[in-house]
């Protein structure tokens, strides 16, 4: 028997980095997986690669900042499973870096419209559904920048705290609903979003957050993905409102 045999996953940011491992793994636990992403240049590839290991997969076009276009999403994974039992609220994004003084109210804005507004917009939709069956599972991606600073990014590390608060608070209010929300934080992972913030491409950086890992290296995907399978599935029946560190020692220190 796998971890989740004919459970339904959600993922939102499932095309790319840690989303698609998750996706991946679930799949390989025996679930059918619906990936919600902009539609992009790995769609093809990721769903292929789903459908290799799990034939029931189904990807959704989907901006998770359109409150309409999240609600579809979640009803068309009900008319093609019939249940949502594990949701995975993962897309996200790290906006430019500058000093608080020095960041635009755009900026702020989006990295807090995705990282954390979104978050609030598919947990109102998951939620509805796993009311009325009175049972699921929510994991939400946080970061270690939801339990401490980095300067530079004010905007990514105040939407990751947000997202433990929403996490603890909505645990509280689902608990004996049969609906168990959780997070992780994940440290520094090698994923397409520190390529697009400019830290795989500079080696001083780099190496100046590897050297805030104590197991002197960043993380894999694949390495998140385990966690979210232990919280997605049975393993971790007795486990709610709790942020899951996965990062090499970075908050230990
Ligand atoms: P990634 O490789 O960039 O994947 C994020 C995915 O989310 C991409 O497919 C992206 O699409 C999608 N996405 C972005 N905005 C979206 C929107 N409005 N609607 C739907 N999908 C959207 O990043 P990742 O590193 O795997 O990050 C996944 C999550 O882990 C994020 O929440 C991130 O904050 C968190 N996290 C990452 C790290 C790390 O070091 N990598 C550490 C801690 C936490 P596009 O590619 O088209 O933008």
């Amino acid at each position: 028997m796998r971890k989740l045999d004919g459970k339904t996953v959600f993922i939102t940011g499932g095309l790319s980095g840690i989303g698609k491992a998750c996706a991946l793994n679930a799949a390989l636990e025996g679930a059918n997986v619906a990936v919600a992403d902009l539609k992009g240049g790995e769609m093809e590839a990721t769903m292929e690669e789903l459908k290799k290991l799990n034939s029931k997969a189904i990807f959704m076009d989907c901006d998770v900042s359109d409150f309409k276009q999240v609600h579809e999403a979640i009803q068309k994974v009900i008319s093609s499973f019939g249940t949502l039992d594990v949701a995975l609220n993962n897309a996200g994004i790290g906006g430019e870096a500058g000093r608080v003084g020095e960041l635009s109210e755009q900026s702020w804005l989006k990295v807090i419209g995705v990282n954390l507004n979104c978050v609030f917009t598919c947990m109102r939709h998951e939620l509805e559904i796993m009311l009325k069956q009175k049972n699921g599972v929510i994991v939400n991606m946080s970061s270690i920048l939801g339990k401490v600073g980095f300067a530079g990014s004010s905007h990514y590390t105040a939407a990751k705290h947000a997202v433990l608060g929403l996490t603890q608070t909505a645990a509280l209010e689902y608990a004996t609903e049969g609906i168990r929300i959780n997070a992780i934080c994940p440290g520094f992972i090698e994923t397409p979003l520190l390529t697009k913030a400019g830290i795989e491409g500079d080696a001083a950086i780099k190496q100046m957050i590897v050297d805030k890992h104590p197991m002197n290296r960043l993380g894999k995907s694949e390495e998140v993905a385990k966690g979210f399978i232990f919280l997605a599935s049975e393993d971790s029946s007795f486990i709610t409102g709790t942020a899951l560190e996965i990062d090499g020692g970075y908050l230990a220190v």
